[in-house]
């Protein structure tokens, strides 16, 4: 049997590197389709804009987020939380009912090393077997020409991979600006660009495949999470075995497979899927293209290997809702509902109320008990704002500040005062409820408590 992988000594480790055979076929047709949307997406999506701010943008370093055009502060971390772990949950539920398709049709590690690492590889150094010829061979002058073009053509995309990386932090305006030279690129961003461009060529020169089959978590997830009625790429041992080559003779003999091993040829991963389903597979639907291929040639039908469940490779039903999917979509279903609760629940400001430090009250000459308080209040939107405050559930008023403007996006703080005539203080400790208004709409409500003396009760 033919075998896709060659014990090759790499520079981290003695591990056989792998060289899959150019895919083809209906399912890889589809997956270059689905790979230019998803590429296309994340080129581009800097440049998009919603009413003149950016579509996304993840600024950790001045901890300033915009999301769909809306902006996202600090305070909303609890909303950054609930959207991962509604991706997470999602992934999940995805997994359990598709297998790993995630994995094979929209991970980036998948999507790189497939559809742009590996494509220049097969460009530059031929097919898996001239790939293999070239890495056995002495250093000569072709194989030293090949490789300095194909290194170079990586570090290019893994240099262009950060920069479009870096615009989703400080935005596109500024990442142009420095690749112009026209304003000095600060250092910070020199390193993020190099740290990041490096590790990236790390990974799609030297770790590939053990990203996925070794690094990453999720795929060890699968055993947990797959079960009987996932759709997974499954061989139909059922139909395919006793495997063994076409017998003229008597072709009744064996199974479909004629074992002609295209399948663990085309596997980027390089395993047999007739194995059965494994850790390492990405389901990324190579080997189904290679067994087709066969199958249309000697006249047998599609779907040796396929995409199935265990059920349905039993003869049962392909796909039925089990108990897992539905405790799952119901977590989903929640985390979506408080979700969108707090993202319509949402206030244009966040305004944070507490007591001055050092001062409990203050008895003024008029009868009145004053409160001293620190205000910051958040401007979440892009334009200026003017608060006024007002107290909501008692008598008395607030002395100052008489209003605040904040500019867009940005933090004020003040001090607040309260006055109440002290006929009207009933208990130590009364709970306020402050209102902030703005344009005479209340736009938020905060809670504190307003001290008195024993004696004036
Ligand atoms: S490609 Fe199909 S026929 Fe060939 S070895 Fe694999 S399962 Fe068997
Ligand atoms: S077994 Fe098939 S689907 Fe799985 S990684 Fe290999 S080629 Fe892709």
């Amino acid at each position: 049997m033919q075998h896709a992988e060659i014990p090759i000594e790499s520079p981290i480790t003695r591990r056989s590197r792998i060289f899959p055979k150019k895919p083809s076929g209906k399912f890889h047709r589809a997956r270059l389709i689905v790979a230019f949307f998803l590429f296309s997406g994340f080129f581009l999506i800097p440049f998009i804009k919603i009413n003149g701010h950016p579509f996304l943008l993840m600024n950790f370093v001045e901890r300033k987020f915009i999301i769909l055009g809306q902006i996202f502060w600090p305070q909303d971390t609890h909303l950054l939380i609930f959207l991962l772990l509604i991706f997470f949950v999602f992934v999940i539920l995805f997994t359990v009912v598709f297998g790993r398709v995630w994995c094979g049709w929209a991970c980036p590690q998948t999507l790189f090393m497939e559809m742009i690492f590996r494509k220049i590889e097969y460009l530059i150094e031929g097919n898996a077997g001239q790939q293999r010829k070239l890495s056995e061979q002495k250093w000569t002058n072709e194989k030293f020409f090949k490789r300095t073009i194909k290194h170079l053509l990586f570090v290019l995309i893994s240099l262009t991979v950060s920069f479009v990386v870096l615009s989703y932090v400080v935005g596109i305006e500024k990442t142009i600006l420095w690749l112009s030279m026209k304003a000095a690129m600060p250092s910070f961003a020199l390193l993020f660009v190099f740290a990041f461009a490096l590790i990236f060529y790390f990974v799609f020169s030297v770790l590939r495949e053990y990203a996925c089959t070794v690094v990453c978590p999720y795929g060890r997830l699968q055993g947990v999470l797959v079960n009987k009625d996932s759709i997974v790429v499954a061989y139909d041992r059922f139909r395919g075995e006793p495997r063994g080559k076409i017998d003229k003779k008597s072709p009744t003999n064996h199974g479909d497979c004629v074992d002609c091993s295209l399948c663990v040829q085309v596997c980027p991963t390089g395993i047999d899927i007739r194995n059965g389903t494994q850790m390492e597979c990405v389901h990324c639907t190579a080997c189904i293209d290679a067994c087709d291929e066969v199958m249309a040639k000697i006249g047998k039908p599609k779907g040796l290997i396929r995409l199935d469940s265990i059920q349905g490779l039993l003869g049962r039903k392909r796909f039925q809702l089990n108990a897992r999917m539905i405790a799952y979509s119901f977590v989903l279903m929640l985390l979506m509902s408080g979700f969108f609760y707090l993202i319509l629940s949402r206030t244009d400001t966040e305004t944070t109320l507490v007591r001055a430090i050092g001062q409990l009250y203050q008895e003024l000459p008029n009868g009145n008990i004053s409160n001293l308080y620190s205000i910051q209040v958040i401007n979440k939107t892009f334009t200026p704002i003017t608060v006024q405050f007002r107290i909501k559930n008692h008598s008395g008023q607030i002395t100052r500040p008489d209003k605040i403007d904040i500019s867009g996006q940005s933090i004020a703080q003040d001090v607040l005062l309260i006055e109440i005539p002290s006929g009207d203080i009933r208990q130590m400790k009364t709970p306020l409820q402050i209102e902030i208004i703005q344009n005479g709409r209340v736009i938020e409500t905060v809670s504190t408590n307003f001290l008195a003396p024993v004696s004036k009760l």
